[in-house]
């Protein structure tokens, strides 16, 4: 098992170029030196220890080697497409349907042909053609505080858009690929004419211009800032889990709220992985694939990342089994991808910064 990790920048501009160059030259001579064995190379965007110690598990069960490279998830996508067929790359995890949907116009993703993966995966949360499975599932929920809101006030993502919220609603930007990517299923359920007056009526009630990440909004709904927010499961999860105590406080001062209960269900996305149109060792990277839909993979990762398993049958954790089942939004994820970019434009209209 080989771990490199390297942190990129973001931003498109000349000194990024120069490390992205140096950084491709640096990932070659990195992967070629290990160029022996059965081999598999990854670029991750999940962090090293949220993935290392299943990758592990997998060399020990089929004896193929496992290189890592970590990054945040828009840099190696980029970094991917720079590198084009010369890309080390086998296989990409990240997350995100709408990142994998880009991958996939970006023709940096080859097909999977693998009964395994149908089988294990439900057809919402892989691609049609194949270029693109998940691996694990997690919910975008209204997230409250328990002493301002009484849960019989809340029901839908659309009532969000109530004037009774004025001032109460904490979001990040719509820079964010979460948020395009529930406005994309808002699209996908409602029109772009529905949706525009949603988002539009939504931004209105905003307490503060959309700043932070998610975690945030959890803090500034704890501190009093707003009453409701909108946020992944897995942060909140983070926080009751966290070492660092004001996280933890923060995130016992709000609860969960499942929306659409009664209708569609509540917006869902996924971690996913697929395998770059460069791949040189296609048969191991299919593997590593079917590994991950393994129940033991299945149990470790998801718990690992306070995500819920994509493979039906698996429990989730004890963390998130606290929060109760929900019923989950059936829209097949691809369609996050298709609309992002009228997403992004209805959001832009609506004045979401
Ligand atoms: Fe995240």
């Amino acid at each position: 098992m080989v771990i490199q990790n390297l942190i990129l920048g973001e931003q498109m501009n000349k000194r990024y170029l120069i490390k992205l160059k140096s950084a491709i030259v640096l990932s070659m001579l990195f992967f070629a030196s290990f160029a022996s064995a059965a081999e598999v190379n990854i670029y991750s965007a999940r962090k090293e220890d949220l993935i290392k110690p299943i990758l592990e598990k997998f060399t020990q069960h089929s004896g193929i080697e496992v290189n890592l490279i970590t990054g945040k998830a828009d840099a190696l996508l980029q970094r991917l497409i720079s590198e084009g067929r010369n890309s080390p790359a086998d296989i990409i995890i990240t997350t995100d349907a709408g990142r994998l949907y880009r991958a996939k116009n970006a023709n940096i993703l080859q097909t999977i042909q693998s009964d395994i993966l149908e089988s294990s995966i439900p057809e919402q949360y892989r691609d049609p053609d194949g270029y693109w499975f998940g691996l694990t599932l997690r919910a975008r929920p209204i997230v409250y505080s328990f002493d301002r809101v009484k849960p019989e006030q809340l029901s839908t993502y659309e009532a969000l858009s109530d004037v009774k919220w004025k001032n109460k609603i904490c979001v990040r930007s719509s820079d964010n690929i979460y948020n395009q990517s529930l406005v994309a299923s808002l699209l996908s359920h409602a029109g772009e004419e529905e949706t525009y007056k949603w988002t539009n009526s939504f931004v209105k009630n905003f307490a503060r211009p959309p700043q932070g990440g998610d975690r945030d909004q959890i803090k500034a709904v704890a501190a009093g800032q707003c009453d409701v927010t909108l946020v992944n499961n897995y942060y909140l999860g983070k926080m009751l889990t966290s070492k660092n105590e004001v996280e933890v406080e923060a995130a016992n001062k709000v609860k969960i709220f499942w929306p659409n209960q009664n209708d569609r269900g509540a917006h869902v996305n996924i971690s996913g992985a697929a395998i770059s149109s460069s791949s040189k060792n296609r048969t191991e990277a299919i593997k590593l694939l079917e590994f991950l839909v393994s129940d033991e993979a299945q149990q470790w990762y998801a718990e690992k990342n306070l995500e819920y398993p994509i493979k039906p049958g698996i429990q989730p954790s004890e963390t998130l089994q606290i929060w109760g089942e929900f019923r989950a939004d059936s829209l097949n994820l691809n369609k996050l991808g298709e609309l992002n970019a009228e997403a992004v434009m209805v959001m832009d209209r609506a004045g979401w910064k």
